[in-house]
This record gives C-alpha cells, sequence and structure tokens, in this order.
C-alpha cells in the first residue's frame, strides 16, 4: 500500500509551519546529562532547522558541571556533530542558534542559582524578545524533581509570579517509582502548577506509529465495527529490546521492566487500542478517553498476581551472535539483584465493548529481537467449508508497528492459485518510509514542538498516571513478597517459560 498520489501529504512537505509557538525560553535542568545531548538538543536543533521553533527563542542548561556560556555553546556544538540527525552544526544557521544559548552552573539546592537563573530569563525577555514565556525541563534523576521544583517558587520563577507570560514545566520519566512516590512527587507539583501547565513525558506517545492508532481506528470506517469483543479474540502488545542496560544499570537495577516499561510506555498503547472514540480532538477529551479504559482495568488482587504476571530477568546468552554477559554481571548492577529485565501481563478492561478480551502485555531487555507492534487478533471464521482439510485457517491478525519497522500489516487468508482450493496466509503491508516517502520526525521534536505550543494531548495527565500505578502495584506488591529464581532466560531468547503459561500464543520475536 502506498499513499495516494494526488493527496496532501503533510510528511512530504515537512511539518506544519503553522503551529510555531509563541516566543520562550526554554530551561533545560539537566543539560550536561545523556538525554540532553542525545535526544533533547539535537531534536532542538531540528525543530530550528525546520522552521518551527519561534524567531525568538532561547535556551538556557541548568546543570552542576562547571560551563560558562561560551563553553556550554562549544558543548554543544560537539554534541551536535556526534547526535545531530539532520544537517550538523555549521555556518550562520549554527551561529545564529549559538547565540541564544546560555548557562548556569548550579548546586540545585541553592536558590541563589535560581535567581541567577531568574535574571537570565528577564535578559532573554529584554534582550531576544521572549515575551516572559518560560518552558522548564526536568531532565535530572527524578530524585531532583521536587528540589527543582520548590526552588522555582523560591526564586520567583512559578507561574504566579510570571503575570507577563506563561510559565510550564515537562516532566521526564518516571514519575515516581510506585504509586506512593508517585502522589507525594504530584503533590510537590500541584503545589506550584496547575495541571493545564504540566506535560508528563511519555516518549513513545510522541511516535508516528503511535499517534497513527488513532487515525487508524477513527479516520476509517472499516475498523471499528469490528474492534469489540465481538470480533477481537486477544490483542498482544510487545515492547522487546535485544539491548541491555547500556551503561544505566544503577537506573535500572531500581526500576525494572515492569516500573521502566509496562507502567508508563505499554499501558498508553492499551488505552490508545481500548479507548472509546472522543468526541472532538481536544486533549482533554482524548485524555478523558484513556483515563475511562484504566478506569475500567481492575487492579489484581494479590493472589491472582502469579496467574496474570510473569517475571525474568537475562542470563548469559547470544545476540546476534556474539556473546552477552547476564543481568547480574552488568555495571552498577547488584550481583545479587531480583530485578526484573522482563514483564508479561494480562489484564482485562472491564466494560461493554472489551469484557472478557484478555491484553497481553509484554516488555523486556536481551530478547531474540528489538520490536515494539500492537497485535490485535480476531475470532476465528464462525464456519469452515473452504480449503483443503489439511490447511490450517489461522484468524485474522491486524499488527501496528511501531519500532523498528513503521507502519501498519494486515495478516488474511488467500487461496493459494491453482486448481485446488488450498488457503494460506497472506499479508497486505502499509509502511512509513515507503508510503509517505520520508522516515518519520523522532518522538522528541514532536513532543518538545507540543509543550511550547501548549497542547497536552500526547502527554499524560495526572490522573491517568495513578490509574497506571494503582493497577501495577499489586504485582510490584506480590513480587517483593517472594524471591524469584533468576536468572530464567537466556540472552537472545524469546524469554522466560512461565510467559507461555500465561499465553500460549505469544508472536514470535
Ligand atoms: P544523567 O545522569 O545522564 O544526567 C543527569 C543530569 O542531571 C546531569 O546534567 C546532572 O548534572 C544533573 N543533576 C542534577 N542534580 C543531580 C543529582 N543530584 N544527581 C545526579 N545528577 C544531577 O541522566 P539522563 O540524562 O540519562 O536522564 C535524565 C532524565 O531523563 C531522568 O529522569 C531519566 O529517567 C530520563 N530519561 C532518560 C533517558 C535516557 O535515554 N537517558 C530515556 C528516558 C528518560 P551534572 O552531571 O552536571 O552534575
Amino acid at each position: 500500500m502506498t499513499a495516494t498520489a494526488t493527496a496532501p501529504n503533510p510528511l512530504r512537505e515537512g511539518l506544519d509551519t503553522q503551529r510555531i509557538s509563541d516566543p520562550c525560553t526554554i530551561v533545560f535542568f539537566g543539560a550536561s546529562g545523556d538525554l540532553f545531548k542525545r535526544m533533547l538538543l539535537p531534536s532542538i536543533y531540528e525543530l530550528r532547522q525546520r522552521g518551527t521553533l519561534p524567531t525568538n527563542f532561547a535556551l538556557v542548561g541548568f546543570a552542576r558541571s562547571q560551563y560558562d556560556d561560551d563553553g556550554f555553546r562549544a558543548y554543544c556544538k560537539e554534541q551536535l556533530d556526534q547526535f545531530a540527525y539532520g544537517a550538523k552544526p555549521d555556518g550562520a544557521m549554527w551561529d545564529d542558534f549559538a547565540k541564544c544559548i546560555r548557562y548556569v552552573t548550579a548546586d540545585f539546592g541553592d536558590t541563589s542559582h535560581f535567581e541567577a537563573l531568574k535574571r537570565i530569563l528577564e535578559e532573554n525577555d529584554r534582550d531576544l524578545k521572549t515575551g516572559g514565556n518560560r518552558l522548564f525541563y526536568l531532565s535530572t534523576p527524578p530524585s531532583v524533581f521536587p528540589g527543582i521544583i520548590d526552588q522555582l517558587q523560591k526564586a520567583g520563577l512559578d507561574p504566579k509570579s510570571n503575570p507577563k507570560g506563561w510559565t510550564r514545566i515537562v516532566v521526564e520519566k518516571p514519575f515516581g517509582t510506585d504509586l506512593a512516590s508517585a502522589r507525594a512527587l504530584q503533590t510537590e507539583v500541584e503545589k506550584v502548577f496547575d495541571e493545564g501547565q504540566v506535560y508528563r513525558i511519555d516518549h513513545y506517545l510522541g511516535k508516528e506509529p503511535v499517534q497513527d492508532i488513532m487515525a487508524l481506528r477513527f479516520a476509517n470506517v472499516i475498523f471499528e465495527p469490528i474492534w469489540n469483543r465481538n470480533y477481537v479474540q486477544s490483542v498482544q502488545i510487545t515492547a522487546a529490546e535485544t539491548l541491555g542496560v547500556e551503561g544505566r544499570g544503577g537506573y535500572y537495577d531500581s526500576a525494572g521492566a515492569l516500573r521502566d516499561m509496562i507502567q508508563n510506555h505499554v499501558m498508553n498503547l492499551l488505552a490508545l487500542v481500548a479507548m472509546e472514540p472522543p468526541a472532538t480532538a481536544d486533549a482533554d477529551a482524548i485524555r478523558n478517553e484513556k483515563f475511562k479504559v484504566f478506569a475500567s482495568i481492575q487492579p489484581p488482587a494479590l493472589a491472582d498476581v502469579p496467574k496474570m504476571a510473569v517475571r525474568g530477568q537475562y542470563d548469559a546468552g547470544l545476540i546476534d551472535g556474539k556473546p552477552v554477559p547476564s543481568y547480574r554481571t552488568e555495571p552498577d548492577v547488584n550481583p545479587k539483584s531480583d530485578t526484573e529485565t522482563y514483564a508479561a501481563v494480562k489484564l482485562f478492561v472491564e466494560n461493554w465493548r472489551w469484557a472478557g478480551v484478555p491484553f497481553y502485555l509484554r516488555s523486556g531487555k536481551r530478547l531474540a529481537r528489538k520490536v515494539s507492534e500492537i497485535a490485535v487478533t480476531f475470532k476465528n471464521i464462525p464456519h469452515r467449508f473452504y480449503g483443503e482439510k489439511t490447511d490450517e485457517i489461522d484468524p485474522n491478525v491486524l499488527v501496528i508497528k511501531i519500532q523498528p519497522d513503521e507502519g501498519v500489516s494486515l495478516r488474511f487468508e488467500a487461496k493459494v492459485p491453482g486448481q485446488k482450493s488450498h488457503i494460506r496466509t497472506v499479508s497486505m503491508d502499509f509502511n512509513y518510509g515507503t508510503g509517505f516517502g520520508v522516515q518519520s520526525p523522532p518522538a522528541y521534536e514532536r513532543l518538545i514542538a507540543d509543550a511550547m505550543r501548549g497542547d497536552q494531548t500526547l502527554f499524560t495527565r495526572w490522573d491517568a498516571v495513578q490509574r497506571a500505578w494503582e493497577i501495577v502495584t499489586p504485582i510490584q506488591q506480590s513480587w517483593q513478597n517472594a524471591t524469584p529464581t533468576f536468572p530464567n532466560y537466556g540472552a537472545g531468547s524469546q524469554g522466560p517459560h512461565g510467559a507461555t503459561q500465561l499465553f500460549d500464543d505469544w508472536r514470535t520475536l
């Protein structure tokens, strides 16, 4: 399948240049960190090159590492030389961009450093005409989030002290490590910011194929009539990686697959698959429907957890033919760690549309293949009169491919050419790259642009975050109460054997 040649093609024509934000300064707390250099800075620079940043724009880095403004500009150039995914920093474009970069070397507990930030923001408003609009991006370890929010208020950088323009905050994941810590963080956030000023990042929501789930369901008439318990047998959502912890062992060992992937990214995919059509494209109309999905999932009783959740941890094995070590021997990981690197969960959305349809979610590291996808398996045909007796007639499966392939594939049965009436499974495929002629922009680019524009559609609302934690909390508790037999799957495998007891029809990785 390809996009119709005559149809307008927003991807081919570049991002929608009408949707440029107001003038603003974006402040990155944690600007010397990994996420900033690999994702955030390259996204901003690409937005500049696409003409999607406002003309009156400024960037301020804020972290503990020592830089002056010129030193930080040189650091940014160095990182862009390595990580920019469009044009590299050069010539007038870079010179112009570099002029709007400033830096504050900060002790995060020292209010005077936040006051120094305030002076820079006021200078930007005066010299660069940034209009008093401020976007604070928290890209530090989550333990520092409450302290930053508190200091913003002490230094008079909170929204109420800024009547001239808007003040918004972007909060990186994870939003809490369990229900109690998420609630504690929210208490700090809402002391200073209203919900309409808070942008909780789940970068999966910025991926084009994830945004396309709603378009597929609600901009076509053919899927919605069968998108329910009458026709759907099960839904499988997979987020599998071949990578291990990649230098982030310290963080991962305190997180694990359930917290790191299932509670946020995978649950958000589930919401998009299961939600009712919103009345409008308004951010809250969409987020209301997503929340209703989570409200329809009952947190399991502790005693039921072993029947609906399986965990695993990888042992040494082979990835792409190369030996890789076990999780417990990765740097910064406790050699006796019981942290799961694989989690599979079976949930039911208990409402009129989905009653009785199992949703199987799984995510893991060091698995056989990198793949994120949603597979909707339909029921079998009610009466068979076609095909040879030996032919398998498989159910139809619609697969929404998120990464590394991006697209949609429909598996259906077809007659094999010839005298006999043989039936075989074939597939119809749509691929973003070939369909639209360009690759999708990275998620962070879209999300940063949306936060600057004040569009919260692709950000997670507090009620949904809280409900997702409520759903996974009994699983966390049950797992904490029992010592697992780890490691229980080899690197490069399909995952732990127990996952097949939960569901015997996982798609092969
Ligand atoms: P890093 O550890 O690489 O960077 C942390 C940044 O925060 C540094 O700039 C550091 O400053 C600053 N910082 C301030 N206070 C502290 C403190 N008390 N302890 C440690 N660092 C401090 O983290 P990442 O960039 O990897 O992650 C940032 C956020 O983004 C986290 O919330 C993470 O969960 C999230 N995230 C990261 C992803 C990634 O791929 N890296 C992916 C998804 C989310 P300095 O070094 O100058 O002291």
